[in-house]
């Protein structure tokens, strides 16, 4: 008998985006003739910028070069862009504890995201917030740390729950947890965290001797002054943390896939034996092993975007999503919808007033609202609670479709009968 891992059984299928294609496929073959915008999507709808499309042909035109060919790279990443995060994304903004040394170049944040479960021993407590990002909680059930599935929960996990009464920020845990995953600005809701948040986070971890995986996929969003562009802004996160972050979201990266986790020398815990065991050495051995690095042509492209015409390609995208996510905050507010994030973030997360109040519970759950909202105005939106049950009745908006369908969509919530 071939033994599999059980885990993968025990995990339910994927349903959330499934589950929104599937009902968007049967309500365009019911009404061919509607026009139906999607203000669910997750990717980016601005192409690869000029910068970015002439290093990945140049890095191309060079690898078939006898001097310009680059085969295996290093599996931390070239030097060359090593170097420019650390300058650019770290110590331009005040941040001294993170070298290049710390920096490990990525294929995007999810994988990342999942191959870290690799290095937590089996037994240790993960803390994921409700709602947030799946992969958080798929990757450790699928690792064997789930326990058993009860009314959408799992028993081995601690979730921490963000709901509308505590501006859905979730709450330092009252009892020891050994991973946290925390991500700011939010997806699905978009909540950023000030600088005294993410204080109490970086304490918690340092009395209790936990680890934060801090997941900035969206740091790019920032533009409050008091919410801090990274986890290192906070004194001695260094010695707790983990930060994941993306290109995806910031230059339009999801297709050509490249990211980087900081994993800072001084993160160092105590094993059973009493050792001190560094996670940059850990994940290096992991990374050496199990990866062969980004390839060169990508971390090219990577590089063009810390130059000026780089940053400026990345000022104007971030500056037209979020112009998208602002106008779509305003509408819902004009229509009374209880509506968090699209500020610091593409995303807008939404309640609409007609749905009841909410500590009462919702009248029409998440996809009762998607059903409304697709049927009544031909506008399709992510149902919160495949984000968690806390968000039941909630949906969120994107700013990542275009301007001119960002506009069709307001003007069909402004005259829409959905309040
Ligand atoms: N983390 C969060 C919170 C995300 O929303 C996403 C993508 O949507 C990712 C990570 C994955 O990003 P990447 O494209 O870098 O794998």
């Amino acid at each position: 008998m071939f033994k599999v891992n059980n885990n993968y059984a025990e995990l339910p299928e994927s349903y959330l985006f499934s589950e929104v294609a599937h009902r968007l496929a049967a309500y365009r073959e019911a009404n061919p003739d509607r026009e139906v915008i999607r203000m669910d999507i997750g990717d980016v709808s601005i192409p690869l910028g000029d910068v970015v499309v002439k290093a990945l042909c140049k890095a191309s035109e060079d690898m078939g070069t006898r001097t310009g060919f680059h085969g295996y790279g290093p599996e931390q990443g070239y030097l060359f862009l090593r170097e420019k995060i650390a300058r650019f994304d770290y110590k331009e903004h005040g941040i001294h504890t993170i070298g290049a040394e710390d920096i490990f170049v990525s294929d995007g944040a999810k994988s990342d995201l999942g191959n870290f479960v690799d290095m937590f021993g089996d037994d240790i407590r993960i803390a994921v917030t409700d709602p947030g990002y799946p992969v958080y909680v798929d990757t450790n059930v699928l690792s064997g740390r789930g326990g058993k599935l009860v009314d959408g929960k799992w028993s081995g996990l601690t979730y921490l729950e963000c709901k509308p009464e505590n501006g859905f920020k979730p709450q330092v845990p009252t009892d020891g947890v050994d991973v946290i995953y925390l991500c700011f600005p939010n997806n699905p809701t978009g909540v950023a965290l000030n600088r005294s948040e993410l204080k109490e986070w970086v304490d918690y971890a340092i009395e209790h001797g936990s680890l934060l995986i801090f997941d900035s996929a969206y740091e790019a969003y920032i533009s409050s002054e008091d919410v801090p562009h990274s986890i290192y802004e906070i004194e001695e996160a260094e010695k707790v943390a983990v930060e994941i972050r993306s290109y995806s979201k910031t230059a339009g990266f999801t297709g050509v896939r490249c990211g980087y986790t900081v994993v800072p020398r001084a993160l160092e815990f105590k094993s059973d034996s009493g050792n001190q065991i560094s996670l940059n050495k850990m994940w290096n051995r992991r990374q050496s092993t199990k990866f062969n690095g980004v390839g060169y042509i990508v971390q090219k492209a990577a590089e063009a975007l810390y130059t000026a015409e780089g940053r400026e390609m990345i000022r104007e995208n971030i500056a037209y999503y979020k112009k998208n996510a602002a106008m779509l905050r305003e509408a819902l507010e004009k229509k009374s919808w209880m509506v968090i994030g699209g500020i610091d973030s593409p995303y807008v997360w939404a309640f609409p007033e007609s749905n009841g109040v909410y500590s009462e519970g919702a009248s029409l759950t998440s996809w009762q609202l998607f059903d409304k909202l697709l049927s009544e105005l031909n506008i399709s939106s992510t149902p919160g609670v495949g984000f968690g049950e806390c968000a039941e009745g909630w949906v969120r908006f994107t700013g990542f479709n275009t301007y001119e369908n960002t506009l069709k969509a307001i003007e069909r919530i402004e005259s829409g009968i959905l309040k």
